[in-house]
């Protein structure tokens, strides 16, 4: 790596990073006019999300000569979906705190909400995130390339951007997913609906509301347009939500959907959708599973104003001709990869939603980094440990899960090897409120010296929680750890640490 040379390791003075980046830019200009027509980096990145971002970065700030390639908008999925769905959940808590007001003394009459503000606001936040993201880009002299990039069939993996083609020894992979919509061969009228990505351009607040799926995109959306007004029913195949997730977990966060006032469709599955003059018809076929002849019952929602399907994610790698270099996918379209993010082509890389393992924005941006540092670096053993990472889902009340799930535990270590100790209380919050929403907590734990193996929580403030106790379960920390640190009172949290 011709760079490494104005890079000392370890030499992180601003006169070494500005000689480093003027040399750099130098040696890039005599490297990019190589080839003719084929632009050369150090470092390729398809795709300006989360890990794409991180690891192009990181890369840049080791001495790589780096490029991102984006289609859309720079930060991803996270900038535009995530961002905005912590918004609309932030607005959707301030409507859940307005029944408790009265009960706190204060009196807030004709209160009203209104969704164009909201949305005015939330929109602006994720322009400015998009700028920032151009900005950093820039500050770390990584070249951006505007554009969908299809590989070329060079023997050198190369890729073509609007007619320009650009190659390096290393290529990243990191074009994240989509939502999966269904056909009209499988569900006629499905294209009447709009998913995740539509939720953000609806003008107004939705007055009735379809959704359907039981994963935690689903879960999320229904509390929302729930709590901000929208009558909300929710379609799920099955008995509950999350269901892979703690059972617990699961069978609190149904119920709770229920208690806030969603209307819940147990095994039932969309038929058919049509378009009346009031509004979309949704027919509904479900099933009892209790009972022992297999009849289905057809039922209708009708004025629905809004269809939303959030049924799953699919990869973004058809149409970027991938089988051109050799990269091996998985049935579903995900990318194979080992450990070290390798693909089944040497010198091609894939990180986050593409490989379809832990969609989570964090593990993305990590193992981006963590493959700079291999690359850049030359820190060979530099990988991401998917072991026990944390998740929160922002229900009413949020979720926070991190490690196995009980019925994980008992799979691996047998049934006399797991512990479990679980409590469910009213928060000191609810005390004095007519309004209760419960918070339930458990503890997996294994072996003699019961290593806490797995932590899942449901209440007010667990998404907050979450990220302190996953720290200690990295760190291998047994019950008698949590046992041994003194409580904070009065808090949920507290209960952690004196379970019996
Ligand atoms: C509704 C929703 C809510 C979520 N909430 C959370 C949350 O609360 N917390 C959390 O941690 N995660 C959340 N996630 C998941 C998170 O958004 C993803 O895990 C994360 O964005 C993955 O990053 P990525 O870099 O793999 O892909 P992305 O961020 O999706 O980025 C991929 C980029 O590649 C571009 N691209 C695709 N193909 C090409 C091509 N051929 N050429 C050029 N560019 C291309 C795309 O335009 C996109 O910008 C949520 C996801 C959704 C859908």
């Amino acid at each position: 790596m011709y760079v490494r040379i104005f890079s000392p390791i370890g030499t992180t003075s601003s006169f070494w990073r500005s000689l480093h980046h003027d040399s750099c830019s130098f040696i890039r200009r005599s490297m990019a006019s190589h080839s003719p027509d084929t632009t050369r980096f150090d470092f390729l990145v398809v795709g300006g999300g989360s890990g794409g971002l991180a690891g192009a970065r990181r890369a840049a700030e080791l001495g790589a000569n780096a490029a991102v390639i984006e289609s859309h908008k720079l930060g991803g999925t996270c900038n535009v979906i995530c961002m905005c769905f912590q918004v609309m959940w932030n607005a959707a808590v301030h409507a859940e705190y307005m029944h408790d007001h009265s009960d706190y003394g204060f009196s807030v009459e004709n209160f009203k909400f209104n969704w164009e503000t909201l949305k005015a606001k939330r929109d602006a936040y994720v322009s400015r995130l998009n700028q920032i993201y151009r900005n950093n880009l820039d500050r770390a002299k990584v070249q951006f390339i505007q554009g969908y990039a299809r590989f070329t069939d060079d023997p050198q993996p190369t890729v073509e951007v609007n007619g320009k083609r650009y190659t390096a020894p290393h290529i990243l992979i990191a074009t994240g997913g989509q939502p999966s919509v269904l056909s009209e061969d499988e569900v006629p009228g499905a294209n009447l609906g709009i998913t995740s990505d539509g939720f953000f351009q609806l003008k107004t607040l939705p007055k009735r509301t379809v959704i359907v799926g039981a994963g935690y995109i689903a879960v999320e959306m229904a509390g929302i347009l729930s709590t901000l007004g929208s009558k909300t029913s929710l379609i799920i195949r099955q008995t509950g939500v999350l269901r892979n997730f703690d059972a617990f977990i699961s069978a609190n966060c149904t119920k709770e959907l229920q208690n806030n006032g969603i209307d819940l469709w147990k095994n039932s599955q969309v038929k058919r959708v049509s378009k009346t003059d009031r509004g979309l018809e949704v027919t509904i076929v479900s099933k009892d599973p209790e009972k022992k002849i297999d009849e289905e019952k057809i039922s209708t929602i009708e004025e629905v104003d809004c269809l939303l399907w959030a049924i799953g994610r699919i990869p973004n790698t058809s149409g970027m001709n991938i089988s051109n270099v050799g990269v091996d996918i998985d049935e579903r379209g995900h990318i194979t990869v080992d450990e070290f993010q390798n693909t089944s082509r040497p010198g091609v890389y894939a990180v986050g939603d593409v490989c379809g393992k832990a969609l989570l924005t964090p593990v993305a941006i990590a193992a981006g980094r963590k493959l700079a540092h291999r690359l850049f670096e030359d820190k060979k053993d530099s990988k991401l440990d998917y072991s026990s990472i944390p998740t929160v889902v922002f229900s009413h009340p949020p979720i926070g899960t991190v490690g196995l799930t009980e019925e994980e535990a008992l799979k691996i270590n047998g049934k006399e090897n797991v512990k479990v100790y679980k409590t469910s209380f009213t928060p000191m919050y609810h005390a004095i409120t007519s309004r209760k929403s419960p918070c339930i907590m458990k503890l997996v734990c294994v072996g003699k010296e019961e290593k806490v193996v797995g932590l899942h929580m449901q209440g007010i403030g667990c998404d907050e929680m979450l990220q302190g106790f996953a720290v200690a379960i990295k760190m291998g920390a047994t019950k008698a750890d949590f046992d041994n640190t003194v409580a904070i009172h009065p808090t949920s949290s507290e209960e952690f640490v004196t379970m019996r």
